[in-house]
């Protein structure tokens, strides 16, 4: 796309991915040139690559408020929760029980699919209507065979928060360890890992301003973790693998630019997000917004439009330059309602119209009118169509 094409492009599917800030890009360009070192090499250019893979670290446990040894760096959310739900059950033996939530990510669903496959029992917790996990159904799930729980922080369709901190109270009582996959949550909200009771935490740096193929697992000191990478003693022994130090140092610039940017930036964009949503609601009698009575992100609006086919929509808002996402990124493409609006007990003739946008650092309110102002033609596009 030509520059002057991305520049009238709106994009409004910040939960998918964000665009990588300039100072992100500035940390990593010298990782691959002049910092070329292994980190765990002994010499000086090793050592040089191996300070800034520290000092990313150190951002990161800032920005979630942990130890710096309890951070793993991975290649991003995916392996974090991967290497969560199986390090921590090989590290179990004796307890071979996982309970989820039913709207995680794939990540860890199909992670959960196939450790069941291998032996483990797995138990999907249902939510109710307000898009939140029921703790009731969560406590009678838990049992003293459960090695882990796993809820994630912030729903990636709905932007819905999860009571993690009770879930974790729930998952200790009975000698359970939790995990929350924060990935959507980090860096739009405050996260901290004491506050919230978990022993491991997911963030991926992609969704924060940072570059693909970077992120972190946090593990709680003394937690159990067998290594899902073996053949490095890189991360303490818990992941090998040679840095990825641009990746690591990106990541790091990028917990630093949203611990110092949090509070304001979220405030502008919830802001954005709910006029979008008043003027919605205003405008279209079809619309419903989903998880809009309970805690959310302040950047996601899960937008329901009755009677209309969500990859329509959004091929004809991509038409007109307008970025948005039809639940989840990776299951776009798919009609069938999302697994987390099934979850929910929305009708699925409401849920079949669903749009994600996600709002972030460069949305505007221009952006929101231009938005607006196309939605009557194309929906009435979408009415004569089907009509
Ligand atoms: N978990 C959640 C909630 C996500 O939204 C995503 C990405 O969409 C992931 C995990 C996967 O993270 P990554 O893309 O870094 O592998």
């Amino acid at each position: 796309m030509s520059d002057a094409a991305a520049d009238s492009v709106i994009y409004l599917d910040y939960n998918a991915t964000t665009p990588v800030d300039p100072a992100v890009i500035d940390a990593m360009v010298p990782m691959l040139s002049r910092e070329f070192g292994n980190p765990s090499s002994g010499h000086r250019i090793g050592a040089a690559a191996a300070a800034v893979v520290e000092q990313a670290r150190a951002a990161v446990a800032e920005l979630i408020g942990a130890r710096e040894s309890e951070i793993v760096f991975t290649s991003g959310g995916t392996e974090a929760d991967n290497a969560a739900l199986r390090g921590v059950l090989a590290a179990r033996p004796s307890r071979r029980g996982v309970v989820i939530s039913a709207i995680e990510h794939h990540a860890i669903i199909e992670t959960a699919e196939q450790l069941e496959r291998e032996g483990a029992t797995v138990t999907h917790v249902g939510v109710g209507a307000d898009g939140r996990v029921d703790l009731d159904a969560l406590a009678r799930a838990v049992t003293a065979e459960t090695a882990l729980v796993s809820i994630m922080l912030a729903n990636n369709e709905t932007g819905v928060i999860q009571p993690v901190r009770e879930a974790a109270e729930i998952a200790h009582r009975h000698g359970a360890l939790l995990h929350t996959d924060a990935v959507q949550a980090a860096g739009k909200i405050p996260v901290r890992v004491d506050d919230l009771g978990v022993d491991l935490l997911s963030l991926s740096a992609h969704k924060m301003y940072g570059p693909k193929g970077a992120g972190a697992l946090y593990v709680r000191r003394g937690t159990p973790l067998r290594p899902m990478m073996i053949g490095g003693h890189q991360e303490r022994d818990r992941r090998g693998g040679t840095h990825n130090t641009s990746g690591i140092a990106g990541l790091g610039a990028a917990a630093r630019l949203a611990a110092g940017r949090l509070s304001e930036e979220a405030r502008r964009i919830r802001a954005l997000r709910d006029d979008f949503e008043q003027a919605l609601t205003a405008r279209f009698e079809q619309v419903h917004v989903i998880g809009a009575g309970s805690a959310r992100l302040g950047n996601t609006s899960c937008v329901c439009f009755a009677g209309v086919e969500a990859e329509a929509l959004l091929l004809l808002l991509s038409e007109e330059g307008i970025c948005v996402s039809s639940g989840a990124a990776c299951s776009s493409g798919s009609l069938e309602p999302s697994h987390v609006l099934r979850a929910m007990g929305v009708d699925p003739r409401i849920a079949q119209g669903q749009i994600r946008f996600s709002f972030g650092r460069h949305s505007t309110r221009d952006e929101l009118d231009r938005l607006l102002a196309a939605l009557p033609s194309l929906l009435g596009r979408l009415s004569a169509l089907s009509g």
